[in-house]
């Protein structure tokens, strides 16, 4: 797929957002509960961030017809060839339906959208935690990262190996990555917290990235505070429109003011970790 023709690309760089239909290359199942759903998506995938997200259009099926559009977070951004993936659970009506496209189906998306991760210059290790679903929103850090030599380290959780997802994929962009599961104990937060407090030791660590645990978050607040690391973790809330309309995702956040609400989808998803109380 070709880059946009510069006047485009200007056109996209003022007006990133928009109403778009991928084309399905691909919706496989990488294990028992999460699809892997590959886009031809040249216009998203031209302005899509790591830490974003696309608003899904879900399709009828004969047993469910999704109203609101699904938030799915970037799992791969490949500008090169013009596609856009996404890892989703399969948990209700919506990603049921999703499940169903394929190759060659339409799908319609809208996005990208909300405030993606940050990489401030000079920094030089990245750590992320991440579990479950989390480790398809912070893929694309590890890309971003390696895009500007910054090294990468990733803890991966899950309730067993067969559930641990993007292992090869964060090794191909460079990232170390270790894994740990429900299944041999090695993913209890005291030992994730041991492991965590070597590597910022040993190694130094410049950002501390989370998604997709309670638990790992407040973990991760205390080291950050602790060894004075910045944080920045993506959240989840059910949310309606997606832009900051009708005020579904609004959750507290903890600032040196005091508490303030602020809406997931476009104050966020990615916000930074100290502000963040837990779910
Ligand atoms: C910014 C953002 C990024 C996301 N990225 C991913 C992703 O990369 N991969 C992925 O698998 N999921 C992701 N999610 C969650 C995903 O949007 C929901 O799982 C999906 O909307 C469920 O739709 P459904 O119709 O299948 O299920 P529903 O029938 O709507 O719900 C099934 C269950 O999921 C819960 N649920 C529904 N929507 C959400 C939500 N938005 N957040 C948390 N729980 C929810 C419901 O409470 C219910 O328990 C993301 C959510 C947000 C807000």
């Amino acid at each position: 797929m070709s880059e946009p023709a510069p006047k485009a690309a200007a056109d996209l760089e003022r007006f990133p957002v928009g109403e778009m239909i991928g084309t399905v290359v691909e919706n496989t199942a990488v294990n028992d509960g999460y699809n892997h759903l590959v886009l031809d998506a040249p216009r998203g995938a031209a302005t899509a961030k790591a830490g974003q997200f696309f608003h899904l259009l879900c399709p009828p099926t004969g047993e469910h017809t999704p109203f609101l559009r699904r938030p799915m977070s970037i799992y791969r951004i490949d500008r090169g060839q013009g596609r856009l993936e996404f890892l989703y659970k399969i948990v209700g009506g919506g990603t049921k339906a999703l499940a169903t496209l394929k190759a060659g189906d339409g799908l319609n998306i809208f996005g990208p959208l909300g405030v993606g991760f940050t990489l401030e210059d000079g920094w030089k290790h990245v750590l992320m935690v991440a579990r479950g679903v989390g480790l398809a929103t912070l893929a694309p850090l590890a890309e971003l990262a390696a895009e500007r030599d910054v090294r990468v380290t990733a803890i991966l959780s899950a309730r067993s190996p067969e559930f641990m997802m993007s292992e090869e994929y964060l090794r191909s962009v460079g990232a170390k990555v270790i894994t740990v599961n429900d299944a041999d104990g090695t993913s209890n937060v005291d030992d994730v917290e041991r492991t965590v407090r070597g590597i910022v030791e040993a190694e130094g660590v410049d950002l501390l990235a989370t998604c997709g645990s309670n638990r790992l978050l407040l973990m991760l607040q205390c080291l950050a505070r602790e060894y004075g690391i910045a944080g920045q973790v993506a959240l989840e809330q059910l949310m309606g429109c997606g832009i900051g309309m009708c005020f579904v995702c609004v959750l507290p956040f903890r600032t040196p003011d005091g508490l303030a609400y602020r809406r997931v989808c476009k104050d966020g998803p990615v916000f930074p970790i100290e502000e963040a109380l837990s779910w």
